[in-house]
């Protein structure tokens, strides 16, 4: 049986490298993004694969994505993940202002305010595509016991929050910085524990990481060790290509996690692909890099793939088990 392919787009409005809080408030986000997701779509069922977006609020309201979204849905080609901008994802409620700070984590907010703000979000998406939500990246890669509890309680099945190998812990928030996940090794997707996510234990929900591998080079003298992602920038075609070959040929691991914004498909609304040059080169390394994986794995949905693995989660169990939480 061939390994499996996930793609997984966080999908947000335009340009969120940039800080939008203000001491008068939130700027506007713009969602001209969404207008471009149909090449993307496309030259994902070329291949038969089934791209993930994890979807935040701002682009649940973006008519152009939720047009091709429940068409895709209707078709199987897509799923639809939930991904939370807390900052901008009601109750909205404005922290007091930090200049030094930026887009608020999640984890920042009152634990009644967390769980409001993940339950209006799931059901939100639930109205507007018509589908059970059962997979969720957090916003910033902020992921912790209490986020794990709602997603328990709402009913989620996955999670792909945490970056092996990788720190967010010198990106500030609002006040507080971001999570460690440096000492997580990449192993594959394993049942989270409701008492420390760092470990597997029988919480009900699965992480299922982003592919991130440790990579050593030589050039001339110098050893150079690096973590690469399965992520396009423009410049890693090569390095992409590699991490497919290593995780093809690795016995403990049956698949592989792409991940991208779906910002990153329209010149400028991102920081790395600026023009259109640059969008033209990017689906040039993704048609490549698509094709090559397509001679090794299947493309699957998220929840598919830990479904069709450990057979179909109860999910009505668990909600009823959050009634009596
Ligand atoms: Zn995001």
């Amino acid at each position: 049986m061939k390994k499996k392919f996930i793609i997984t787009v966080d999908t947000e409005g335009d340009d969120l490298w940039a800080n939008k809080i203000t001491q008068k408030g939130l700027k506007k986000i713009t969602t001209e993004n969404a207008k471009n997701l149909e090449n993307f779509q496309q030259l994902c069922e070329k291949y038969n694969f089934v791209p993930v977006y994890l979807t935040n609020y701002e682009m649940s309201e973006a008519k152009p994505f939720v047009e091709l979204a429940r068409y895709a849905l209707r078709k199987g080609t897509a799923e639809i993940g939930m991904h939370m901008h807390a900052w901008n994802s009601p109750p909205i409620k404005h922290l007091p202002y930090n200049p030094r700070g930026t887009h608020t984590y999640i984890g920042e907010y009152s634990q009644r305010l967390q769980w409001e703000k993940m339950k209006y979000l799931t059901r939100n998406l639930e109205d507007v595509f018509q589908v059970s939500i059962t997979s969720h990246r957090s916003g910033r890669w902020w992921f912790d016991e209490f986020v794990l509890k709602c997603l328990k309680k709402l009913g989620y099945i996955v999670d792909c929050s945490m970056t092996p190998y990788v720190s967010w812990s010198n990106c500030v928030g609002n006040w507080k910085y971001g999570k460690d996940y440096s000492k997580d090794a990449y192993k594959g997707e394993y049942m989270l524990s409701s008492k420390n996510i760092h470990k597997s234990g029988c919480s009900g929900i699965y992480e299922v990481p982003p592919t991130i591998l440790k990579q050593i080079t030589f050039d001339s003298l110098t050893i150079k060790h690096s973590t690469v992602w399965l992520r396009p920038n423009g410049n890693n075609l090569e390095q992409m290509l590699w991490i497919k070959e290593k995780v093809k040929k690795n016995n403990k691991l049956d698949y592989l996690e792409f991940m991208l914004h779906s910002s990153e498909l329209t010149a400028g609304t991102n920081p790395t692909f600026k023009n259109k040059g640059a969008i033209e080169k990017l689906y040039l390394d993704l048609e490549i890099l698509f094709e090559e994986i397509s001679k090794d794995f299947d493309g699957i949905g998220i929840t598919d793939y830990i479904t069709t693995k450990y057979g179909r989660y109860k999910k009505e169990m668990v909600a009823g088990n959050a009634k009596r939480l």
